[in-house]
């Protein structure tokens, strides 16, 4: 019988809808693997087992009265453990979280479940979603199963591993600076962050609130799109949700892999890895960028350079502002309302107890950023870092604006290197926070891109990272559908089909 955890999000839910496969069937596939794979590959930090059983048999039982459901009823999912689930634990890959039983969901959870979507268990992450490599997370470094020594990319990097090893059909990712799309591009996958605001951050644990973005991380960009439409949407409960309808994502999937771009204008920037912009960079990923561009123009596209010139400054803006938001984010972990509380033995006062859970509770990179954002933010200061940096945003936001008028897309690659040797970036924050160079400019000005597969280079996955204007993350899917449709056939097969590790189909 097939292994029904090879088969794509977009099949499973027809074969599903069809009564070909039960939700049960498909969920325990999904558990068995989890169980057989992930002592190696330390994807899930929580696994649903039973409940998961449960709401599959759920899916069925309607089914089998003929109840109408949704086109995805019983498709398994897991999801990054900051998206706050009713009585299942949250972590935020903290220790100051432990033993936490959110009394409440995540919109972007409880829509998951109204379209009748199986959750898998929760994935393990970077603490608070500080990182590039997964290696921050209090429980432990998740693997990368192209290659088990190197890491799936970060922050969401318990994500790209489960979908990327056949964990999960799919994936919730979040992106703050590039934490959907570098663990996407790393690990082989499609990765799509979309417009600032408009997927509901209503129960996401917060990192940096005018950056934080829920989206898709999947095998296939129809399967991105899909999931994009179920989480997507205005939300009351967000003050910064957007009040428009979503400009039809599943369509533009579709319509890009029939291959054809004539019309359409490309902009590849200049500052992301082009001429004199390339220290840093691997030559593989920039031949693959490269080679990416050309399909794109036989496809029709008209492609053009483009310069961006602060761009180059999105780096240091970033890890300015982000942390910033984080010292505020973070003081409501006090030891009183929330998991782990230190020193409470009578012996300590309220102040005390305070100091110690939070000197036990958070790692060295969460405290390390919550001095830097202090400091930013410090009176006397603020206008030399927090300000300059919030200036340095408009400029950017601004180029973007200027590009569009040229264009409609602009592209690069989605990191400078493949996935790196685990252990290699730990004690270099630098050169740990050089992953997010490219995904950083469309987080600032707060526009959509996504992360599709480009190639391997020595073996291992390159991500295309295509950016559009705000709201136009159709063209994202488009383009990169397009890519996606024009390279599988090229080579005969999905680049996921290389993977050497874990084994594969059984
Ligand atoms: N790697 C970046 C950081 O450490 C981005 C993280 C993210 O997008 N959550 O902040």
């Amino acid at each position: 019988m097939t292994d029904l955890t090879r088969i794509d999000v977009a099949e499973l839910g027809r074969l599903l809808t069809a009564g070909e496969v039960s939700a049960v069937e498909v969920t325990r596939a999904h558990l068995d693997r989890i169980a057989a794979e992930d002592g190696r590959l330390g994807a899930y930090l929580h696994v649903e087992d039973d409940a998961a059983v449960t709401a599959a048999t759920a899916v069925d039982e309607a089914r089998a009265r003929g109840d109408e459901l949704r086109p995805l009823a019983g498709v398994p999912v897991a999801l990054k453990d900051l998206v706050v689930t009713k009585d299942v634990p949250t972590t935020s890959g903290s220790k100051i979280l432990e033993g936490w039983l959110p009394p409440y969901g995540a919109t972007i959870a409880t829509r998951l479940a109204d379209a009748g979507t199986v959750l898998l268990g929760k994935t393990n992450m970077d603490e608070f979603a500080m990182g590039s490599s997964t290696e921050n997370s209090a429980y432990g470094v998740t693997r990368n199963p192209w290659d088990l020594d190197r890491v799936p990319g970060g922050s969401s990097g318990g994500s790209s591993a489960a979908v990327a090893g056949h964990l999960a059909p799919w994936a919730i990712g979040t992106d703050t600076g590039g934490s959907i799309r570098q663990p996407a591009a790393v690990t082989g996958l499609v990765g799509h962050k979309p417009t600032y605001g408009s997927v509901s951050r209503y129960g996401l644990i917060a990192f940096s609130s005018s950056l934080d973005q829920a989206g898709p991380m999947a095998r296939t960009v129809l399967d991105a799109a899909l999931m994009h439409e179920v989480i997507g949407g205005h939300d009351h409960c967000d003050s910064t949700s957007i009040d428009a309808p979503l400009s039809g994502l599943v369509d533009a999937a579709r319509a890009g892999a029939s291959g054809d771009l004539r019309g359409l204008r490309v902009g590849v920037v200049r500052e992301l890895g082009g001429d004199g912009h390339t220290d840093g960079y691997e030559p593989g990923v920039l031949a693959r960028t490269r080679e990416a561009v050309e399909v794109l123009a036989g496809l029709g596209a008209e492609v053009v350079e483009v310069s961006c010139p602060s761009f180059d400054l999105a780096l240091p803006a970033y890890y300015l502002i982000a942390p910033s938001e984080a010292s505020s984010n973070l003081a409501r972990y006090e030891g009183v309302r929330f998991g782990l509380r230190a020193g409470d033995d009578g012996s300590h006062d309220l102040d005390d107890v305070m100091a110690l859970t939070r000197e036990q509770g958070f790692g060295p990179e969460v405290k390390r950023r919550i001095i830097l954002g202090t400091y930013a933010l410090s009176s006397g200061y603020y206008d030399a870092y927090y300000g300059q940096a919030q200036k340095v945003r408009t400029l950017i936001t601004r180029e973007f604006t200027a590009a569009f008028t040229d264009v409609d897309v602009l592209v690069s690659p989605t990191t400078p290197t493949v996935a790196f040797p685990i252990g290699t970036r730990v004690d270099d924050p630098i050169a740990m926070y050089a992953a997010d160079l490219c995904t950083l400019p469309a987080s600032l000005a707060g526009l959509p891109a996504i992360s599709v597969p480009s190639g391997l280079s020595d073996g291992l996955p390159v991500g295309f990272q295509v950016m559009a204007p705000a709201l136009a993350d159709d063209r994202c899917y488009r383009v990169a559908a397009a890519l996606e449709a024009a390279q599988d056939a090229a080579r005969g097969h999905r680049l996921l089909d290389e993977l050497p590790t874990p084994a594969g189909a059984a």
